[in-house]
């Protein structure tokens, strides 16, 4: 299993060191043959190369089984030309290795219940898979433009396209999913308005005999936009389209109160993925041991249970951060009263030594 690993910028390369260290630890406990190179994508690259995106960073994500990316961006870089910024690094890495699934978990550790907007009667113990269709839908579709009518008003259109063979392959990673773990799938669409979402509706019905496990339903995204504020609590896995998902993975997120804690994954058709955590580079606190690298640390594990099939050590992973959490430890972002302060070492360390 060769993994790469694109620190990136900012708080990046520190919360990526912490997850690396975690990943090692993991390989030791349980013997899984992990492989670790590194490249240089974002601000670092443009510093180094004069590119986001280095010809040899493709490269080497293009020969990896899996990479975990640190963040990428800061002020230093953003008077340069947009097409050569650090996020054109990101986009492009996306694009490149075609990955089309996005998979954004909202995880809320009991220990931090109060640290979300809502009760925590409400939220204690959430645990969702948003999965995120990402290279199609309105966002991409054609046609889409301003133009300018013959009556001289102006109008914005965009076009909101999914063929079958991209809900059928979006489906069967959300299946795949649920498969991992409640066996409950939630389709999300507005069949009662958009054919095109009567058309995933039916793509997700045809492929549900293929997953008996799975328990299939559907639901309008304004009801699971309620819902996600009102008993979130209800869902195990929801699976719904590029513009729909950028706004549900959101909500979801924020259930859980930090974004230091959120990590995500996009996969390509064969299961490769790029994992990084949800936040940026946060340039306010680079440099000063402040970044929580759990969101980073359980992004490693998501690597090794979607990219891998090494379920057990990923559950480890997620184990070992609870036990921390339970030992009283945060960093500033998730700190309260009574709790005792760790830097970012400290938290990483802390893992690994939960993990044994
Ligand atoms: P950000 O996520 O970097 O930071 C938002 C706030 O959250 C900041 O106050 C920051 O200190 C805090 N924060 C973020 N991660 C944290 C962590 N792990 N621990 C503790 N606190 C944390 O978002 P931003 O400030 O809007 O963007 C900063 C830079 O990051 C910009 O250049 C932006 O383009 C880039 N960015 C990159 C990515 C990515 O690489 N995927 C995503 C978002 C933003």
């Amino acid at each position: 299993m060769k993994i790469l690993t694109l620190p990136g910028d900012g708080i990046g390369p520190e919360v990526t060191h912490e997850a690396l260290r975690v990943m090692q630890a993991a390989d030791r406990r349980f013997g899984l043959g992990l492989s670790f190179s590194e490249a240089l994508i974002g601000g670092a690259a443009i510093d180094a190369h004069g590119v986001p995106l280095p010809e040899t960073t493709l490269t080497a994500a293009r020969g990896a089984d899996a990479i975990l990316l640190g963040a990428v961006g800061g002020p230093r870089w953003d008077g340069i030309e947009r097409s050569l910024r650090p996020e054109r690094g990101l986009l492009g890495i996306r694009a490149a290795l075609g990955l089309f699934a996005n998979l954004r978990p909202a995880i809320l550790y009991p220990q931090l219940a109060a640290a979300s907007a809502l009760k925590p009667e409400v939220v204690a113990g959430l645990d969702i898979l948003i999965v995120r269709e990402l290279t199609g839908g309105i966002y991409f579709g054609e046609p889409r433009g301003i133009r300018v009518r013959a009556d001289g008003e102006r109008e914005g259109f965009n076009t909101d396209i999914y063929s079958e063979s991209e809900i059928r392959r979006i489906g069967r990673v959300a299946f795949e999913a649920a498969r991992k773990r409640g066996h409950r799938l939630c389709s999300v669409d507005k069949a009662n308005v958009l054919e095109v979402t009567v058309l995933w509706r039916e793509v997700m019905e045809e492929l549900a005999p293929s997953y008996p496990d799975v328990e299939l339903t559907h639901m309008y995204v304004d009801n699971a936009a309620m819902q996600l504020v009102r008993a979130p609590r209800q869902f195990d896995v929801v699976v719904t389209g590029n513009l729909f998902g950028d706004i549900l993975s959101d909500a979801a997120a924020m259930l859980t109160g930090s974004i230091g804690m959120l990590p995500s994954a996009s996969l390509d058709e064969h299961g490769k993925g790029l994992y990084e955590p949800v936040h940026g580079s946060a340039p306010d606190i680079a440099g000063q041991g402040k970044a929580n690298p759990l969101a980073a640390i359980l992004s490693a594990a998501m690597l090794l249970r979607y990219s891998a099939g090494m379920g057990e050590a990923a559950a480890a992973i997620e184990l070992a951060v609870g036990q921390v959490l339970d030992a009283g430890l945060r960093t500033a972002d998730i700190h309260t009263a009574g709790m005792q302060l760790a830097d970012t070492t400290a938290m990483g360390e802390a893992v690994c030594a939960a993990l044994g």
